[in-house]
């Protein structure tokens, strides 16, 4: 069987907000294609790899990505022609080097990536098998469980929103071994607080934030979580589902203190309010309680109550989640594979924090595509989750769709 990869093709799409982003299509042996759409986050870590972005103002804003496409057809496609399609740590290890910058700066990590992982996917089929399998024969994690939970954003704000609610994202998280059964009740309970949100502040307060869960203009913290609850014991759900937090307290700090919600808050008072919060809700997790470089202060809260996850803290890379274990900062971890830039990577960091019994959550970002190449990580490793915004738009359904086909696949 020939498996050396014979082409690689780079185009300009868009995202789910309408801002350029790069697509990826390597086809190997006789005829196999794997195509790869790369997201794209607003709330992004400071330590994230680069996503390289033309800075021409005169076309998208800047926002264009042509530099990225010149990088893939001019420097990534001649080195790996008729390289082995299925030597995944070869490319990723060719990728890097072509590229030779600590935070892949020079190619960009929106083109090494898309390379990345539409080799994966070609792989797949060149083999015949789906992308899961693949991915299981690259690498043995640890699993954490044999379906993972879904991580649901019904209530948006943040850096998605356009409102006053400070923190980014209000999760519903259906406690159930069946991905049919926890759609079912994501979709029952997101239709119940969008009718409480309407009856309670008006029509407008239902509009969606980027990643499909409501947008209320809402100044407190607490109030969506209360909705939430509120519309799971109306429907008598409040035993199946557990409530997780995306704080992305990076988004509001400055100069020393969180600004929200109307006051300014040290971290000692965040960290009351996180107390409250899990007395009073039944909480499953807290993403980026603090700002990402406080590692101390992520530890404080990591006291085994609830799972504490770095997502902006640790940016899926080996060395702050080595930083982050050293530190007990965390007792789970967002993969996002763009934070990093190659599937390789990813998968390294994943191992790693199995290593350390911490929690794999795979994401989404906010900016999103067709792509349902998530899913298939997910399951591939026995992540904990899979998080992909609400039930409500394609470009976040198609991820749970696809674990859906998976598991009905079994
Ligand atoms: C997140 O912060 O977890 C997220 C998905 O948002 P973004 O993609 O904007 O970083
Ligand atoms: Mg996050």
């Amino acid at each position: 069987m020939t498996t050396g990869i014979r082409k690689i093709e780079a185009k300009e799409i868009l995202d789910s907000r309408g801002v350029p982003t790069i697509s990826i299509e390597v086809t190997a042996g006789e005829n196999s294609k794997g195509i790869f759409d790369v997201p794209s986050g607003a709330s992004t870590g400071a330590h994230e790899a680069l996503e390289l972005r033309d800075g021409d103002p005169a076309r998208l804003n800047g926002r264009g990505v042509l530099k990225a496409l010149q990088n893939v057809n001019e420097i990534i496609a001649p080195a790996l022609l008729n390289f082995d399609v299925t030597d995944q740590a070869g490319i990723d290890k060719r990728l890097l080097e072509l590229d030779g910058t600590p935070n892949k700066s020079k190619l960009g990590a929106n083109a090494i990536l898309g390379v990345s992982v539409a080799s994966a996917k070609a792989a797949a089929v060149l083999k015949n098998v789906p992308v899961y399998m693949h991915l299981r024969d690259l690498a043995d994690v640890s699993p954490s469980r044999k379906v993972p939970y879904l991580f649901m954003n019904l209530i948006n704000g943040g850096l998605h929103a356009h409102s006053k609610l400070a923190f980014q994202e209000y999760l519903l998280v259906p406690q159930t071994e069946s991905v049919e059964e926890a759609l079912r009740i994501g979709v029952q309970i997101m239709h119940e607080a969008g009718r409480l949100i309407k009856e309670k502040y008006g029509p407008t307060f239902t509009n969606f934030g980027d990643e499909g869960g409501f947008a209320p203009d809402i100044a407190d913290v607490k109030e969506p979580l209360n909705i939430l609850f509120t519309a799971a014991k109306n429907l008598g759900l409040q035993d199946k589902i557990k409530l997780s937090l995306d704080v992305a307290a990076t988004s509001f700090f400055k100069d020393g203190k969180y600004n929200f919600g109307g006051r300014s808050s040290n971290t000692e008072e965040l960290l009351n309010l996180y107390h409250e919060i899990c007395a009073q809700f039944p909480m499953l997790s807290m993403e980026d309680p603090f700002m990402e470089e406080s590692f101390e202060d992520f530890a404080r809260l990591n006291d085994g109550k609830v799972i504490v996850i770095g997502d902006d803290l640790t940016v899926t890379n080996p060395a702050l989640l080595k930083k982050a274990i050293e530190m007990k900062s965390i007792s789970g971890i967002i993969i996002k594979l763009n934070q990093i830039g190659t599937l390789t990577e990813t998968i390294e960091t994943m191992k790693m924090a199995r290593a350390a019994n911490i929690e794999c959550v795979v994401s989404h970002r906010s900016g999103e595509t067709k792509d349902d190449f998530i899913a298939d990580l997910a399951f591939a490793y026995g992540a904990f989750a899979l998080k992909s915004g609400a039930p409500s738009k394609t470009e976040r359904l198609v991820k749970y769709n696809r674990l859906l086909e998976i598991v009905g696949q079994q």
